[in-house]
């Protein structure tokens, strides 16, 4: 199957788990990751009609997105992997979303960086719903606290949680605790659900999902 094709097939997988959760038409986003693909690969899917793109390296992304970027209209670049402090100026620079703040110090270097620039990207923060030691995103009770910090010290507009439940576990009461710290913390933007569990976070209320793998094949 062409990326293209499947494209199709993820877009009709969306819809038929809106329907299924009682969700709007519409409702959920698809974030088509491209991440390890080339541009030749990318742009068919841009033909298509896709114009949200997740990456996971701000290098990468900067060495494809600039050119895709400068050929079509409405184009709007995530950043959804873990964010250096050193390629922050980049990062502000290139995406349209920025959905890994997950610590202080990435929060106040991205701060800088919007009043320096004046871009203003759309601030998302991961949580790591799953308290994996080895995984980003700021733990599911200190999430609060920092989304205050970000919001009261830092002015930073955060409008979205996202996060990457534990491989090997049920990712449902990941999603539904995305979803409590959302409402708690007046979030309306849920970035979850992958290739293999995006109907399932709809379910739970994803108003995006994150697709690689099953529109563009395996990495
Ligand atoms: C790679 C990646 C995805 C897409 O994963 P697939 O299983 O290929 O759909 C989604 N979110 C993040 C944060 C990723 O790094």
């Amino acid at each position: 199957m062409s990326a293209r094709e499947n494209l199709e097939t993820v877009r009709a997988a969306i819809a038929a788990a809106e329907a299924g959760a009682n969700r709007k038409e519409g409702a959920v986003r698809l974030v088509a990751v491209s991440k390890t693909k080339p541009a030749e690969e990318i742009t068919p899917v841009i033909e298509a009609g896709q114009r949200v793109f997740g990456e996971n390296r701000v290098q990468e992304a900067q060495s494809k997105w600039p050119d895709l970027k400068a050929g079509t209209d409405g184009i709007e670049l995530h950043l959804i992997g873990p964010l250096q402090s050193n390629k922050t100026a980049d990062a502000v620079a290139l995406f349209d979303v920025i959905q890994t703040v997950d610590r202080e110090k990435i929060a106040r270097e991205i701060s800088k960086e919007i009043r320096k620039q004046d871009k203003h990207p759309l601030l998302y923060v991961q949580v790591n719903t799953g308290s994996e030691p080895q995984k980003a995103g700021i733990e599911p009770d200190e999430a609060a606290a920092f989304i205050a910090l970000c919001r009261s010290e830092l002015g930073l507009t955060i409008s979205g949680l996202m996060c990457i439940p534990p491989v090997d576990e049920n990712p449902g009461p990941h999603f539904a605790l995305l979803g409590k710290l959302a409402r708690e913390n007046g979030i309306e933007t849920l970035s979850m659900g992958m290739s293999d569990d995006f109907d399932t976070a709809i379910g739970f209320g994803a108003t995006e999902v994150r697709v690689g793998s099953a529109i563009f094949g395996a990495r």
